[in-house]
This record gives structure tokens, sequence and C-alpha cells, in this order.
């Protein structure tokens, strides 16, 4: 706690009075550009490695940046993950969903293990609450891996959902660059977005273009940042070369 109390105090003396007229520009003037779904893990931290601010995103974290999928949303008895989407998309109107992974996922790599049938059992389920929690909502992730893994990892997967226009092909790791468990992490990122695109409150948003749900995967090895190119069905490294690109492509299909 130490360390958190002298930052406290450093904020205090640096960036407290900035930050207030931030929050006040903001009020008087709130544009949020995203709904941003990432991993907790302490290395993600999203607002510096997009250059963000105060206003700009509306973040949500958990282990492996798992959006349930809407099957598992029964009244009362909900995640939180949903009720963010209906705050930023419906509540404040933002129309970009981000969800983003990383390599070395300690959340992707136990749910690697969790293929293991004794691993995954109910007795050990109920006594790993992080193990539940990736059975539940994390399994889709998992069995499109297994497809992968079935076809040599040289086949591409098709994400479906409840919205038909939000089909898309994924070619995972083509040049094979990743470990396993990395391949996986991406696959569970992009299984993400049809889990978001499975909510009837956000479907004609989906459907008349007014919201857009993007993949991106950071490499904690390398700094790398990868976004999701729906047109080169594949993660495409964001860098000076691809940059313009992937803008046009934004352009394109989520204008
Ligand atoms: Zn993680």
């Amino acid at each position: 706690m130490d360390k958190i109390f002298r930052g406290i105090m450093k904020y205090r003396c640096t960036d407290r009075v900035r930050m207030v007229e931030q929050f006040a520009e903001v009020r008087n003037n709130p544009v949020p550009k995203a709904v941003f779904f990432t991993c907790m893990d302490s290395r993600m931290i999203p607002t510096r490695f997009t250059e963000t601010n105060v206003g700009d995103m509306f973040v949500v974290r958990n282990p492996g940046n798992v959006i349930p999928h809407s099957q598992h949303f029964l009244d009362e008895y909900t995640t939180n993950e949903p009720a963010a989407l209906e705050l930023g998309c419906v509540i404040n109107d933002i129309r970009h969903i981000i969800v983003c992974g990383h390599s070395d996922c300690k959340a992707m790599n136990l749910l690697y293990k969790l293929r293991d049938d004794d691993y995954s059992s109910k007795d050990n389920r109920r006594i790993s609450p992080l193990r539940s929690w990736l059975c539940t909502h994390a399994f889709s992730s998992l069995e499109k891996y297994q497809q992968l893994e079935i076809s040599g990892y040289h086949n591409p997967l098709i994400f479906q959902s409840e919205t038909p226009l939000r089909k898309f092909i994924a070619y995972i790791d083509p040049d094979d660059k990743f470990a396993l468990e990395d391949k996986l992490s991406q696959v569970n990122c992009l299984q993400q977005l049809a889990n978001i695109a499975s909510y009837g409150f956000l479907k004609k948003r989906l459907e008349t273009h007014q919201l857009h749900i993007h993949a991106l995967w950071f490499d904690i090895y390398t700094g790398d940042i990868y976004y999701f190119s729906r047109q080169n069905k594949r993660f495409i490294e964001i860098n000076e070369t691809t940059v313009d690109m992937l803008s046009e492509e934004v352009k394109k299909y989520y204008s």
C-alpha cells in the first residue's frame, strides 16, 4: 500500500489540478469514444498505450477480457459486462466497442489447461472461481481454438453471432509467431466480438451501423499492438506501414 499512498501524494502535487479541470470539461461536453474491454493484468495499461485521456474511454477489466454470451443473462443473475455494455453503448451512446487481449495472459494460460477434464472438473471449479468463470464463459473460445488445432492451425475460423451481419472469418497467427496459449488468446479475443453481438439490446445499433465492435491484441513481449482487420481476415500489427491502411478500412467499414 505504501507505493499507492506515495503515488497519490505525487498525484496531488502534479496531475490533480489539471485532472479536475478535465473532469469539468468532460461533464460539460461528454464525448467518450469507446467502451474498452481488456484483461485485468497489471501489464495492460490501456490509457497509456492508446494515449487516451479523461473522458475518452469507458474501461471494463476482468480475467481474460471475457464478455459472457447473452445466453447466460438470466434476469437478476447477471455479470457486470452486459451492464457495462448498456451503460456505455445505450445510455451514453458510445459507438465503438474494443476488446483487447494480450500475450502471456494468465487467464488464457489457465483456460488452455482447462482442456484437461480433471483440471476442469466440477469439484475443482467449486473451489476456484477463476476456473468456474473461464469454464462458464470462455469455453466457447476453447472450442473454437480446438477447431483450429484440428486443422493444424491452417484453416480459417468462422465467427458467427445472432446478428448475421457480424459474421467474419479469421486466420489465426498465419505466420506461426506465437505460442499455443497466445493463439488461444487471439481466438478468445475474437470470440468476444460474437458474444457482444448476442445481446438483443445492441442488435438494432449493430444492424444499422450505429455501433461497431473491434479487436485489438497486445504483445507483452514486444509492446506491439495488433488490430483485427476484417478485410485481411487476420490481426495486423499497427505500425508506420499499416496504420493508414487500417484507418481507411475502419472508415470504409464503419462509417
Ligand atoms: Zn490477461
